[in-house]
């Protein structure tokens, strides 16, 4: 009864997100979903819609960067939600048929491959999603805006479908097109958002693909609700409420334990380290941990705040005086070979994966001088999805400072993120473009903690 309570407590906060291309059924399911689960919609398209629709109206060229970036970085946008079906304010302004037209329709895909305008758009669908009890839709909500979503909804069709779906959907809101132009629209928007380079259209790893093709909306709502119910039912399991014991936490060995429970007190202490997210923690999982990295003291600062039994890799140069190898493997640090990851370290991430414990990786691969997360070296989505572990994202700020942390001048601060979850049934059809997905999932979780740490 108790796991029951609790997967239904998960379901009303959960964020779903349900991405494809125009026409693959999206918005129809969204917000069925929506009604049927007792969660928000939000139709991150009608964001876009209405930044192009505020271009055209000051008669500014789609592909000026500069100044379309201008006008997404200054509209207000605000939805009300007291509704079923919630209403986008532009400016003060609800927003109507007026940006579902074909012109807006036209210059949306250009408008919105400026990755100021995404930035923006972002920015505010995180602030109105990120609290959950959502049903996100669009083209990189799973992927980019919220990468751990904890259902990921991949639609697809075939043209002639989408281009049917199109031509209904426009008549009934008395706009009219021919077959032909709205063929030739949904292909020319496919390219450009599946092309550009910040935040493309793309399957999130960890994605249900559903065709849509030849299903009734009845049917394909129902198949896609079943999903979301069965994952939600099952996260609930994993979830361990407080007062109750998670196998997980903190490990087998009592030496390891101690350890990290006393670095944690005497940072804490010395340099008031404070954690943020420590919730994640409470799901009864061995994770993968991804961090940023700063300073020498990122894997036992770090590392002291997961409160699971976890390895971490470094650089092998460590490994060459004996006293420093030794402390080293008691600490659970695996040789890393930085021009490329070699078969020994492979399987020593595997043995403690088989152990039942977590791994902490840096895959920025060196320390950042300026403090910023860096470019990802290449690997850790390969990694990351080859342990099909869950991948929890960690920041750490003020280790590369510890003088002025002690003198409380700057805080020592480990933010944790929320999982990154790869369910079973995900099958995927491009393994390498799947790890750079992943890759990139993961680093633009890391720079939300980021952000949060400079807001
Ligand atoms: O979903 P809809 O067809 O209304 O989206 C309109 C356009 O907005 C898309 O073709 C795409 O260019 C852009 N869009 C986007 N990212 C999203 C949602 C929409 O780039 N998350």
């Amino acid at each position: 009864m108790r796991d029951n309570d609790i997967s239904i407590n998960k379901l009303r906060d959960m964020i779903v997100t349900v991405d494809g291309p125009a026409g693959s059924g999206k918005s129809t399911t969204a917000q069925a979903l929506s009604e049927r689960l007792g969660l928000t919609y939000l139709d991150t398209g009608a964001m876009y819609r209405a930044v192009t629709w505020k271009v055209l109206q000051s008669g500014i060229d789609p592909d000026d960067r500069e100044a379309v970036t201008n006008i997404a970085e200054e509209t207000s946008l605000e939805i009300d939600i007291s509704d079923s079906a919630p209403v986008l304010f532009v400016d003060g302004v609800p927003t109507g048929s007026e940006i579902r037209g074909p012109e807006v329709s036209e210059a949306v895909s250009p408008v919105s491959r400026h990755p100021g305008v995404r930035r923006a758009m972002i920015r505010f669908q995180r602030k109105a999603g990120n609290r959950g009890g959502i049903v996100a839709e669009g083209r990189d909500t799973g992927s980019t805006v919220f990468p751990f979503a904890h259902v990921k909804i991949y639609l697809v069709a075939d043209m002639e479908a989408r281009t049917k779906r199109r031509v209904k959907q426009l008549k009934q809101m008395g706009i009219t097109q021919t077959e032909d132009e709205i063929r030739h629209n949904l292909a020319i928007r496919d390219e450009i958002d599946s092309g550009r380079e910040y935040s493309p259209l793309v399957r999130p790893v960890g994605a249900f693909v559903v065709d849509t093709s030849g299903i009734t909306i009845e049917d394909q709502v129902t198949i896609v609700e079943e999903i979301i119910r069965r994952e939600s039912s099952r996260l609930g399991d994993l979830y361990e409420p407080k007062g109750r014991k998670n196998p997980y936490k903190r490990g087998r060995s009592a030496y390891f334990s101690i350890v990290q429970m006393m670095i944690k007190f005497f940072a804490r202490l010395l340099f008031g380290l404070r954690i943020y997210g420590s919730e994640t923690l409470r799901f009864s999982e061995s994770f993968f941990f991804a961090s940023n990295h700063i300073s020498w003291y990122d894997s036992t600062l770090v590392g002291s705040t997961l409160e699971r039994e976890t390895w971490f890799v470094a650089k092998k140069e460590l490994f060459t005086n004996r006293f420093l190898s030794w402390l080293l493997r008691k600490q659970h640090a695996i040789p890393i070979d930085r021009k490329g990851f070699n078969r020994s370290t492979i399987k020593a991430i595997d043995n403690a994966f088989k152990r039942g414990d977590s791994v902490l990786m840096f895959p920025e691969g060196t320390r950042s001088k300026t403090g910023r997360l860096k470019d990802f070296k290449p690997g850790i989505g390969m990694l990351a999805y080859r342990s099909g572990k869950t991948i929890v994202p960690a920041y750490i700020s003020g280790s590369n400072a510890l003088k002025d942390c002690f003198l409380r001048r700057r805080r020592l601060e480990v933010r944790i993120g929320r999982a990154i979850r790869i369910p079973d049934g995900c099958e995927s059809d491009d393994r390498k473009r799947d790890y750079a997905v992943l890759s990139s999932m993961i680093h633009e979780a890391m720079k939300m903690l980021e952000d949060e740490t400079y807001a």
